[in-house]
């Protein structure tokens, strides 16, 4: 089973990305740095009109959190065994696979017993990378298109802004082209998988 979320390294790459430097180690110091407020992760708090809070190291208004956490539409009963999905493990399974959890063991038991399971995990993971993936770019891009006022706060609160300097057209040409490399790569990872 795979958890569905940004990885502190994913956000770091995004991070040197939109700064302009991807083979920067992360915590590094650069580009326009300053003391600003001392806010860490998890804090929330009201600033113009909005609410801020950090996660994952980014400094982001709450309607973006939500942006990212947004619910997965989920029936009542499970679609392949009928029975009530109400335990705690079915919500996870069912935004992955479209089942209940007790229907998720129960195939995946199966595919161990033909020899299957190794590649259908291969598999699993590659498509998270995937919705990873796409998930960072649409929220880069709304970062960029609507909220040049945004930066990453690093954890001793420090605030790095990262659209200053630049245009908004130059970095979203970035974004996309360095994530359509991303999504080739899985893409090849996909087709190189069955090939084999
Ligand atoms: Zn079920």
């Amino acid at each position: 089973m795979l958890k569905k979320e940004f990885k502190r390294k994913d956000v770091n790459r995004a991070r040197n990305l939109l700064m302009g430097k991807t083979n920067a180690s992360t915590g590094v110091q650069i580009g326009y740095n300053k003391k600003e407020e001392d806010h860490k992760e998890g804090d929330i708090w009201t600033e113009g009109k909005k609410t801020w809070t950090v996660k994952n190291g980014i400094k982001q208004t709450v309607s973006k959190l939500d942006f990212i956490k947004k619910e997965v539409f989920m029936p009542l009963s499970c679609p392949c065994c009928g029975k009530l999905m109400k335990k705690r493990l079915d919500k996870p399974n069912y935004k992955i696979h479209k089942k209940c959890h007790s229907c998720v063991i129960e195939f995946e038991h199966k595919l161990k017993i033909k020899g299957e399971y190794d590649d259908y995990i291969k598999d699993l993971r590659i498509k998270n990378s995937f919705t990873v993936v796409d998930e960072m770019e649409s929220y880069l891009l709304d970062v960029v298109n609507n909220n040049s006022n945004s930066g990453f706060v690093s954890e001793d609160g420090v605030v790095e802004r990262w659209v200053g300097g630049k245009n908004k057209a130059e970095l979203r040409n970035k974004v996309k082209s360095e994530f359509a490399l991303e999504k080739e790569k899985l893409q090849k990872e996909l087709n190189d998988k069955k090939g084999t």
